[in-house]
């Protein structure tokens, strides 16, 4: 064999179950495999100036490379089994929780040190949800922030780097079961190994499922969260951020019942295009050095959708949605919540007019004509439901960008080790669908590491 262990993928996932495995099997030989660029390498070519918008790179160094989809994220490391994915499922809630920790540690020990914990226990703005029908789930959150992420993964990549060997801009193409192990198959040679963690993320997720067909294991998907990013004046939700940095609040609607919570809340950060598969769609992040902050706050509402037999493409159902505010924006519609409510379009005038400045150029357009109404009624009536907590989310000015979807890997099969239906072959991460976040899929990778290691000794 090539290698002991290769790990496809280099995301926190992937990252993670390298640094365990150093740590605990210095002398296996581990090979990690990227489709993306190394750190240094990636940068996204828009501009504001000359390139405006997304230009479809090969490999799309926001969600590629070296620190995968996270390497430019908020850099937000939530604490919780509340959200984030369903890995205690597998490895059960107090072991999900010490990995996160664990995770958290190498993290301060590598640069985060100074970023702040924040916690939702014995916070007084709980009540004050509750008494408003909306309900907010605990954790606790280690905010590093874009800047402060990158230094993390930087340390973390150095101290990697000598000890395991990285083949990046090496897309892995399929994956065989060889005789005691696997052949993974690269696009100019193939490699072989005893075990192989799978780490491929959203991004990887038609891949995922290729290879899951190729070698017959089980999966299931049913879900896509589908949704808008709202963007306002910082001061609007400033009580909530300044204290507990990210708030998860959940809304069930009074018109359907269906769930509605936020997400991925950015204090003082700014809106960002999203490129999954060719697709636009908006993300957001923020800084923790106050001179890159902004005068904004953002974050998704999101509404899950569910689906049952016969229907199974879920994430196809999303992409159609996202494909069609591309069709009609030409990538991310923004539109004033004004606008939404009296019917009419957001054009750049009433844009230029508010007394917000958005922080990503999208174009300015009618949501209504994207959204399906079932999601669009959901989105409108938490926006209410938030502004008895948070007074001024309802403003005309609140701007709506679309369409934020949520995609989700369709769920593979593992047992409690994160082992597949083959034996040594590991799947771990978003591309597994058990995780959707940094200390999940983190914990995940090392969680995977420890298994690894334990069963060679
Ligand atoms: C803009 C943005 C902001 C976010 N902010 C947050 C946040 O603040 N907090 C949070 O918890 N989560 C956040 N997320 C989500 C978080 O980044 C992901 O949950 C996390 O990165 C998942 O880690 P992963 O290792 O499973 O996959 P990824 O990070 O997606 O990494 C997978 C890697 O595998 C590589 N790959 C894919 N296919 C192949 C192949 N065939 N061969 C070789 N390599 C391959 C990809 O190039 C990629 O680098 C954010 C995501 C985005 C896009």
């Amino acid at each position: 064999m090539n290698y002991d262990v290769i790990i496809i993928g280099a995301g926190p996932g992937g990252i993670f179950a390298a640094y365990e495995l150093v740590q605990l099997a210095p002398q296996m030989k581990i090979a990690v495999f990227e489709a993306g660029h190394p750190l240094k390498n990636r940068r996204c070519p828009i501009d504001g100036d000359k390139i405006k918008s997304c230009i479809s790179c090969k490999s799309c160094s926001i969600m590629s490379g070296f620190g995968g989809a996270g390497a430019f994220s908020d850099g937000k490391y939530n604490i919780t089994n509340d959200f984030g994915g369903t890995l205690y499922e597998y490895i059960g809630k107090k072991k999900a929780l010490e990995l996160m920790h664990y995770v958290d540690q190498i993290n301060t020990r590598h640069g985060g040190a100074d970023c702040k914990l924040y916690s939702t226990a014995g916070s007084h703005f709980k009540t004050l949800c509750v008494q408003n029908d909306l309900h907010l789930l605990d954790a606790s959150v280690r905010h590093l922030g874009t800047d402060v992420n990158y230094v993390v993964l930087e340390n973390i990549y150095n101290l990697l780097k000598d000890k395991v060997t990285f083949f990046f801009d090496t897309p892995v193409q399929s994956v065989e079961k060889i005789g005691g192990g696997y052949r993974i198959h690269c696009d100019d040679a193939s490699y072989t190994c005893e075990k192989c963690v799978i780490s491929v993320g959203r991004i990887g997720s038609k891949w995922m499922e290729r290879v899951c067909r190729e070698l017959s294991i089980p999966t299931k998907s049913n879900r896509v969260d589908i949704g808008v990013r709202v963007e306002l004046p910082a001061e609007v939700f400033s009580h909530i951020t300044d204290a507990l940095y990210e708030s998860k609040i959940v809304y069930r609607t009074k018109q359907y019942g269906d769930r509605v919570r936020t997400f991925c809340m950015n204090p003082r950060g700014a809106v960002v295009n999203e490129n999954t598969n060719g697709i636009i769609t908006v993300n957001g992040h923020s800084y923790a050095d106050p001179a890159k902050q902004t005068e904004n706050t953002n974050f998704a509402l999101l509404v899950a959708k569910h689906f049952s037999e016969p229907f199974k493409d879920s994430n196809g159902y999303g992409e159609s949605i996202a494909r069609l505010s591309n069709m009609l924006g030409g990538g991310v519609i923004v539109q004033r919540f004004g606008d939404l409510i009296r019917g009419r379009r957001s054009n750049p005038d009433r844009i230029e007019e508010a007394f917000i400045t958005p922080t990503l150029k999208a174009t300015p357009g009618d949501l209504s004509l994207v959204l399906p109404k079932r999601i669009l009624d959901g989105i409108i009536e938490m926006i209410y439901a938030l502004d008895k907590v948070a007074p001024g989310t309802a403003n005309d000015d609140t701007l709506l960008y679309g369409v934020e979807v949520k995609f989700y890997n369709m769920e593979v099969d593992v047992d409690e080790t994160l082992q597949s239906c083959h034996d040594g072959l590991y799947i771990i991460g978003d591309g597994s669908g058990i995780t959707h976040s940094l200390s999940h899929a983190s914990a995940s990778g090392v969680h995977v590491a420890r298994n690894i290691a334990a069963r060679r000794s």
